[in-house]
Order: C-alpha cells, then sequence, then structure tokens
C-alpha cells in the first residue's frame, strides 16, 4: 500500500514538473513574444488580458512572465483577490464584532491587516480584542469546542472554493454539539463580478485568463457566457509557468484567429461541469444575495448568505452590531486596481506612503492583492 502511494505521489510530482520545466517554457515564451509581437502590430497596441485570480497574479509576478512580457501584452488584475475584494463596511464590521464581550474572531490570515476605516483587526488585538488566526474553519469549530465560554465568529471570507469548506464547518458544530460557533458570511460568487465588470464598460479586455480553483468548483461551462454574450474569449488556467504560458499562447492564438471560446487548459482539474458535490453543499446551506464588492459596488445575487434555518450559526443575526459612516483611505485607488482599471503603479501611493509594513489599501496587504505582488517581484527598487 505504502509503496503504490509513494508510486502515485512521484507520479504526480513528475507531472507537475512537466509544468515547472524551464527549458520547455523559454521555449514557449520565444513563442509567444513572436506570435504576440505579429498581434500587437496588427491591433496596432498590446492586447490586454485579464487575470480574474489573484493567485495568477501573484504567480505572473513571481515567475517573472509579467515583466518578461509587458511589451508584448497588457496584463490586467481583476476582482479575484478575495480579502482585497471584501468591502470596507463589512469590513469595519468585522472589526466592530471583535470589540464585543468574549467574542474571538477567528479568520484566514490576511484579514487581520487590512485596513478598516478607522483601525484595523491587528491594531484592535494589539488593544485586548482577541482574533485568532486559523489555517481552516474546522479548526475554528474544535478551538470553539475547547472552549465552551467564549463565542467564536469565523470570517467566511473568498469565493465557490472557500464557501463549502465553511459550509462543512457548520455540519461539524451541528455533528459536534458546538452552540459557540457563528460565521460571518461574506463570500462572493465570480460570475455577477465577471457581468457587471463588463456591464459597466470595465477596462476593454480582450481575452480573461480564468481561475483555476474557482473553475474546479463551477467548471468550464459556467464561463461560456463570456464568449457567447460578450464576444470575449476565456481561458481556465493552472498556477505553474506552462499553465500561465499556455493560457497566453491560447488567447493570443484565437485573437489572431478571430476565434473566440472558453478553453479548459487546466484539464487536469477542472471539468466542464465542475465539482458536483461542492455545488451541492453551497446549494444546502447559503443562498444567493446582493452582495457589496470593493471597486464594482452591489452586485444583485453576488454573495452567499446563510440559509434561514441556520440563524443559529449566522453572527451577524446573533450579533447584531452597528458601525460609523466607513469610508476608503483617501487616494487609494485599490478599486480601480481590482477592475483592471490601473495597475497598481498608477497609485500615486504605491511604495511611497503604501508598502507591504504599512499597507494604506487590501491590495497591498493580502497575499494575492495585486499591489502586494507588483511591489514584491515586479517593481521593487
Ligand atoms: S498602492 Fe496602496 S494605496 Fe495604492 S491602490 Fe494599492 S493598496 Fe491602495
Amino acid at each position: 500500500m505504502a509503496r503504490w502511494i509513494l508510486k502515485q505521489e512521484k507520479e504526480e510530482r513528475a507531472s507537475l514538473l512537466k509544468f515547472r520545466d524551464r527549458q520547455l517554457s523559454c521555449q514557449l515564451l520565444q513563442e509567444i513574444k513572436l506570435k504576440g509581437k505579429c498581434l500587437k502590430e496588427k491591433l496596432g497596441r498590446r492586447p490586454v488580458f485579464m487575470e480574474v485570480c489573484g493567485t495568477h497574479t501573484v504567480a505572473f509576478s513571481k515567475t517573472g512572465l509579467r515583466k518578461a512580457l509587458e511589451e508584448i501584452v497588457d496584463l490586467r488584475s481583476g476582482p479575484g483577490c478575495p480579502v482585497c475584494v471584501t468591502d470596507q463596511e463589512d469590513i469595519d464590521r468585522m472589526i466592530q464584532l471583535s470589540s464585543l464581550e468574549n467574542v474571538v474572531l477567528g479568520t484566514f490570515g490576511d484579514m487581520v491587516r487590512v485596513p478598516g476605516s478607522r483601525t484595523s483587526l491587528e491594531q484592535e488585538k494589539a488593544r485586548g480584542a482577541w482574533v485568532k488566526i486559523f489555517y481552516s474553519p474546522s479548526d475554528a469549530v474544535q478551538w470553539a469546542l475547547r472552549n465552551p465560554g467564549k463565542q467564536m465568529i469565523f470570517l467566511g471570507i473568498g469565493f465557490e472554493t472557500t464557501a463549502p469548506v465553511v459550509a462543512l464547518s457548520i455540519r461539524e458544530a451541528e455533528d459536534l454539539g458546538v452552540k459557540n460557533y457563528s460565521v460571518y458570511s461574506v463570500h462572493k460568487l465570480v460570475i455577477p463580478a465577471l457581468r457587471a465588470l463588463l456591464n459597466d464598460k470595465g477596462p476593454g479586455v480582450d481575452g480573461f485568463i480564468l481561475p483555476g480553483h474557482v473553475s474546479a468548483v463551477i467548471g468550464r461551462k459556467a464561463f461560456g457566457f463570456l464568449a457567447q454574450e460578450f464576444n470575449i474569449p476565456g481561458v481556465i488556467a493552472g498556477f505553474e509557468p506552462m499553465d500561465l504560458l499556455g493560457a497566453l499562447e491560447n488567447l493570443i492564438y484565437q485573437m489572431d484567429r478571430g476565434e473566440c471560446r472558453i478553453d479548459n487548459e487546466y484539464s487536469r482539474l477542472v471539468r466542464e461541469e465542475g465539482n458536483k458535490t461542492a455545488q451541492t453543499v453551497i446549494r444546502e446551506f447559503f443562498d444567493t444575495a446582493e452582495g457589496s464588492w470593493r471597486g464594482l459596488g452591489k452586485i444583485p445575487a453576488s454573495s452567499l448568505v446563510l440559509q434561514d434555518n441556520l440563524q443559529k450559526y449566522d453572527a451577524l443575526k446573533r450579533f447584531p452590531v452597528e458601525i460609523s459612516r466607513p469610508f476608503n483611505k483617501e487616494g487609494c485607488r485599490c478599486g480601480e486596481v481590482l477592475t483592471g482599471k490601473i495597475v497598481p503603479t498608477f497609485c500615486g501611493m504605491f511604495g511611497k506612503e503604501c508598502t507591504p509594513s504599512r499597507p494604506v489599501g487590501p491590495c497591498m496587504v493580502s497575499s494575492e492583492g495585486a499591489c502586494s505582488a507588483y511591489f514584491h517581484y515586479d517593481f521593487r527598487e
């Protein structure tokens, strides 16, 4: 048995290494440069491709591909960093919840440092608030089980990928009879955000590099409307260098030939219909509701809220809090970064008043934030 697992692991690693192969990557890069140059000449400008997912934004920067191809393609970030798109009002409400007596806020790491209108969870923690970082919501349930005298509120932040895991933590709490666990759900859905982006006229995107993780849940077909209704091609991609290059090559090829499809270049993980089990879990626990997005405003049916029969796990129902009027930091252009209208370096505060150690906006905090990625890998002096 152990030998079989070892063999499978070795095969998986070998197959992954193919997507990191330096020689193959360099060959494909040269090809893209040649084909991209022709397309640029044909268009009279660089084609604009949006990497919807924050992990893609980081991958393009970290691999050096953004820099290597900057003369050929204009790569813009999209609304795919969950911490970054969380609205200021929600952040302020989370901070307010942390001030409640006997409440412990559980969260993934990035959210702690995101500046709210007046303070951050990190600052409140320094003043004595209980904020705990967890790697999984299940750990938060277990913590609540061990500490029945405290109320654990877990911040459910993320897209279709995170929602099933948070839903299962509620099932775990139910099964264990944990009564001091609740969730503040600000989960968001990618498809309504893309529609809003395109209906808003957006940044004039020629093609989308579509999120590999979210696609694994919702499937390739869910993105068909981009080609059918908006006449914009898209490619679902993984996160290794060959994945990124494959997606760019595909988009350049489609544009050059006047084609428009949604292709799946991440077929090792993504299926046509997605992951039915995860979709069922989402439907069982959540309803859709209007969501507030940084940069995109209010979008109908774009967020996931707990169903009525799960109110005892809904932190906002159990602990309603009032907040003062939220406001974004003056000069911070995260909203424009998240909608691809500008690249981070266009923000006057980039690398000056705003750095990863003194972030002004969430895009400089999150490990998936565009400003942070540009600062760490692309434009650091
Ligand atoms: S550089 Fe800082 S202030 Fe400017 S958009 Fe990014 S996070 Fe906001």
